[in-house]
């Protein structure tokens, strides 16, 4: 008898505590928790994993305190450019989407991706005209912006135009330190059938080039799912995750070294990430629903539900 389990991130990074008040802490943890209701409420109708985490990924999305969707980073421009991708265990089939501007929910036109094209990777305008065509709802890209990632936007810039920065900046929206935080959202899940899947968003690093593509929709390193091994989803220093192609050194640690996912994971976040200055996180559950968390800053907004149970949820070490 297989136990669903669904884990969420909205985003690693190092965190000042007394930059927090109470308000906030909480309104980041009742988001969490919400988002693994929703996601948790697809597994417990016996739903597949698929569904449960192209779900919490979609409610990430529409939350404005993560940075992807709705409430994303801005690029050096002042626009949005998002990302996301989504694997299914059980075949490993893939989709992913890279430079959107005005797809509202980068997750579902990468599932479009995977179940409605011959491919598994669109960028810019070719993923828009096809997530078009699909029937996906399309907004201004104004509907990303929020007042504080400009202001995020503006402080960065004025720190120089190359101080590219990670999410959850600025004080008022994510009271993490200053220049070390990361957004992105995602979510991996396993089912009642035994079938494991992952999914990640993002709206990349506040001030990027334009043009400029992190490990989020990159399949092996912002997400991977395989049945044999276990489900993937990151968060950090994009360039740094796809370098170490983070995602799946986790799985092939279990598939060719038979280590556990605990033991892979840790080795990935705490080992090999840091020699390629790769600050982040990753959340990730295997086929016996083990479900790890780690993260090598401060903090990563984070949470997991089994069925039958409560959400628990976690913003601190
Ligand atoms: N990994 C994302 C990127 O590099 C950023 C993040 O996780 O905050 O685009």
């Amino acid at each position: 008898m297989i136990e669903p389990v669904i884990a969420i991130h909205g985003g690693a990074g190092a965190i000042s505590r007394s930059r927090i008040t109470p308000d906030m802490q909480r309104a980041y943890e009742e988001a969490l928790c919400e988002v693994l209701q929703g996601g948790g409420q697809v597994l417990a109708q016996g739903g597949s994993a698929l569904d449960a985490v192209t779900e919490a990924v979609r409610l990430l999305e529409e939350c404005p305190l993560f940075n992807a969707g709705h409430g994303a980073v801005f690029t050096r421009d002042a626009g949005h450019e998002l990302d996301a991708a989504i694997m299914d265990g059980r075949s490993r089939a893939c989709g992913a989407v890279a430079n959107v501007r005005t797809v509202r929910n980068p997750v579902l036109a990468a599932r479009a991706v995977m179940e409605h094209s011959p491919h598994v990777f669109f960028v810019g305008e070719g993923a828009e005209a096809f997530a078009r065509e699909q029937g996906l709802e399309c907004v201004d890209p104004a509907f990303f912006s929020t007042p504080h990632r400009l202001e995020q936007l503006r402080e960065a810039q004025s720190a120089g135009a190359e101080f590219i920065v990670l999410d959850h900046d600025a004080a008022r929206v994510a009271p993490l330190d200053e220049t070390r935080k990361m957004g992105t959202v995602g979510a991996v899940a396993l089912d009642a059938r035994g079938d494991l899947a992952a999914a990640t968003s993002t709206g990349g690093m506040t001030n990027k080039w334009p043009g400029r593509v992190g490990d989020s929709p990159i399949v092996g390193a912002g997400c991977y799912a395989n049945n044999a091994t276990c489900a993937v989803s990151s968060t950090g220093k994009g360039e740094a995750f796809i370098r170490a192609v983070a995602a799946y050194d986790i799985s092939a640690l279990m598939e060719y070294g038979g280590l556990p996912l605990a033991e892979a994971a840790r080795r990935v976040v705490h080992d090999k990430l840091p020699l390629v200055d790769g600050a982040g996180g990753l959340i990730a559950v295997d086929a016996q629903g083990h479900v790890v968390m780690p993260f090598n800053t401060e903090g990563m907004y984070r949470g997991c539900l089994r069925s039958g149970g409560k959400p628990e949820v976690a913003i601190y070490r």
